[in-house]
């Protein structure tokens, strides 16, 4: 039996709450399909600041490396707030980014038919939705040099932030994209802005040449990322794997979130380049949400972002296709029966808690 070494990192909050349910899920994976996961856990963020004075130990961070994917929760809470900054609890999640160098963001809007009515779209623009935003997350303007607030000396001050990009950062998130095409609908639309930017230019150009040289089977096109971002709202159906840059994709990824409904919803994937021998990309998979502090501890959180976490990874880490498909139809299914966490239900309907939710999606899964 293969083995399948998953690295858990909790963390704060509701990280622990949702992560319990997922750990219900791959234990009865184990038991009943075989599936070979082998699981630690180490503490991350406030959690580990309480434990070790930093927000993840060198011990836990060559864990990380040693993992064949990362499953992590959420970290933060105003517990933390006065904490020096570099012991910060999202400190730790960006040392682990950085270290691992998880350069591509991947974020799916996913519409489930039972949530449909809580989009703030139209239910036909959204019913079946199914996107994926391959975001490049360590170029562009958050990182380039100079970033700065520059003293003119005149009484006038001048912000500067860098739009850059290199060759291979733009092939690698390029090839990223077209590679997870190739699991979906085999439609890549890439995502900037050539009509006022040297670096979307480039970025149409690099992207132009990978796809002829190497991905000629995928279909691509080109979209000015206002446009996109128009198209998103106006149609959402008609995009299957949308590739932008940092900031496009901080924004088209937040815009595509909407589309779905609830923050409890949402699952990510930040990774890495594919090793040279195994072919296996560094991975790390966590929910969009954070750690809710104002929910924790209380059994009401929603786990399916989590459990759809996990789905990510079985799909995009080891290739777990009909496996990542049946979880992805169990959560359909048990929404479809009418279960809501309190994020998800209507003023005065009934609601389940963490663990209600949690079961319910373990059993759909067995079930199918
Ligand atoms: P949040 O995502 O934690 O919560 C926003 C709102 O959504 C809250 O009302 C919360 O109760 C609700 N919510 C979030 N996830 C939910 C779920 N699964 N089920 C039900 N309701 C859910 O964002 P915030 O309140 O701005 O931040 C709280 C803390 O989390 C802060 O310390 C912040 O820095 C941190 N944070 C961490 C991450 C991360 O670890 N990746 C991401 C965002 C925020």
């Amino acid at each position: 039996m293969a083995t399948r070494k998953l690295l858990l990192l909790p963390g704060d909050g509701i990280g622990p709450e949702t992560m319990t349910e997922v750990e219900k899920l791959i234990a009865a994976m184990n038991r009943e399909h075989a599936t070979g996961f082998e699981t630690e856990t180490a503490l991350v963020g406030g959690a580990a600041w309480e434990a070790h004075k930093v927000s993840l130990r060198d011990a836990d961070m060559a864990l990380a490396h040693a993992a064949d994917a990362i499953l992590f929760g959420a970290v933060g809470g105003p517990r933390w707030d006065g904490i020096p900054y570099e012991h910060r609890p999202e400190a730790g999640l960006l040392r682990l980014r950085k270290e691992l160098q998880l350069f591509a963001n991947l974020r799916p809007a996913i519409c489930y038919p039972a949530l449909a009515d809580a989009s703030s779209l139209k239910r036909e623009l959204v019913d079946g939705l199914d996107i994926l935003i391959v975001r490049e997350l360590t170029g562009g303007v958050y990182f380039g040099e100079p970033k700065e607030i520059r003293d003119l000396g005149n009484g006038q001050k001048r912000a500067i932030d860098t739009q850059v990009y290199d060759t291979y950062e733009i092939e690698r998130i390029a090839r990223a994209g077209f590679d997870f095409a190739r699991t979906r609908r085999n439609k890549v639309t890439s995502m900037e802005k050539r009509n006022v930017m040297k670096s979307g230019l480039y970025w149409n150009e690099v992207v132009t040449r990978i796809h002829r040289e190497e991905y000629p089977d995928v279909q691509l096109e080109h979209m000015l990322a206002d446009a996109g971002g128009m198209q998103l709202v106006r149609r959402p159906k008609q995009f299957d794997v949308i590739l932008t840059d940092n900031l496009f994709g901080d924004l088209l990824s937040d815009i595509a979130a909407m589309l779905t409904g609830s923050l409890g919803m949402l699952p990510s994937a930040s990774l890495g380049a594919p090793d040279a021998t195994t072919g296996m990309r560094r991975a790390m998979y966590e929910p969009v949400h954070g750690s809710a502090p104002d929910i924790a501890g209380k059994g009401v959180a929603n786990p399916i972002a989590m459990f759809a976490s996990f789905g990510m990874c079985l799909r995009y880490s080891f290739n777990m296709i009909e496996e990542a498909d049946r979880l992805e139809r169990a959560i359909a299914r048990v929404l479809a029966s009418g279960l809501r966490t309190p994020d998800l239900a209507p003023e005065g309907a009934a609601t389940v808690t963490t663990a209600a939710m949690g079961d319910a999606v373990v059993a759909a899964y067995l079930a199918d």
